[in-house]
């Protein structure tokens, strides 16, 4: 199943080249009040509303994909958590690039481990990402983000998978610098995720997915997630063990080779195998 976010609060399920309105299978769920939780209430309810939506799809309101303002598929991520390094051939890269690791020497990320990004630097596909300074190297990085579903902590290699809703294409972009990375990669914009969740059980194994990422029409990333270091369970457990996971909390997995620089005026391309593909340009501030 497909599920995005559009027009500002309408939920929808993407069925073809058609996204049928399931909105009203939430109309008598109840939202929350001040103090908010640390969870995002679509992805906390949406099991309970999941059984009721394929005989709701054919009474649905229906719209061409092309006509819609697509949004963030989660709305309130509590947490948007983030690998630094998790491709062999990405470390390899930073390591002999001083104009990306500024002379720090990557090892792996039992020794770097996981940062943080801002839920405010979200941004949907079709959007733009705005360049904070115009004088720095701003990357792209392409990884496959997966979205929490059952919260928990200390959650085994074994269990990882269980917690996990869906998965989604994501782009961790990124100041090149010294400063710490929830400073670099936290900018408005910074955190762009999309066009939809696919849930996991559409997806199956999420270790063996071809990623790709084109800047103007050219590749500059081309991949598969079975080359992550830490696969999907292993990052869910690691995550875990420091935070307690939320429904809704995004998982950035790490991006692979190829990362470099974009302008403003550039087209950022990215597509996943069985994720769709997601689409956004470049301004400056
Ligand atoms: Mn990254």
């Amino acid at each position: 199943m497909k599920l995005c976010r559009f027009h500002h609060n309408r939920v929808g399920i993407v069925d073809g080249d058609d996204v049928a309105d399931i909105t009203p299978l939430f109309d008598d769920v109840a939202r929350p009040s001040w103090p908010y939780p640390a969870y995002d209430w679509l992805v906390y309810h949406f099991p309970e509303v999941r059984p009721r939506i394929p005989s709701f799809l054919d009474s649905a309101r229906r719209f061409p994909i092309g006509d819609i303002r697509i949004d963030a598929p989660v709305a309130n991520p509590g947490k948007i958590i983030g690998a630094p390094i998790n491709y062999r051939d990405h470390i390899n890269e930073a390591n002999a690039d001083r104009g990306i690791n500024h002379g720090k020497t990557f090892t792996t990320l039992d020794q770097l481990g996981l940062f943080l990004k801002a839920s405010t630097a979200l941004l949907p596909s079709g959007g733009r990402v705005l360049i904070p300074f115009a004088n720095r190297r701003t990357d792209h990085e392409v990884e496959l983000v997966a979205v929490i579903g059952k919260g928990g902590r200390r959650i085994s290699q074994e269990a990882a998978l269980d917690h996990v809703l869906a998965y989604c294409i994501g782009l961790d972009m990124t100041v090149r610098g010294p400063e710490f990375a929830g400073f670099r990669k936290s900018a408005d914009t910074f955190a762009v995720v999309g066009p939809w969740l696919t849930t996991a059980d559409e997806v199956g194994d999420p270790n063996s997915l071809d990623l790709e990422l084109q800047v103007n029409g050219e590749r500059r990333q081309s991949s598969n997630t079975r080359y992550l270091i830490f696969n999907i369970q292993r990052l869910i457990a690691y995550a875990s063990a420091m935070y307690t996971l939320c429904p809704g909390d995004l998982i950035f997995t790490g991006t692979p080779a190829g990362v470099g620089p974009v302008q403003p005026g550039d087209r950022i391309s990215a597509s996943i195998q069985r994720l769709g593909e997601l689409r956004v340009e470049v301004d400056s501030l």
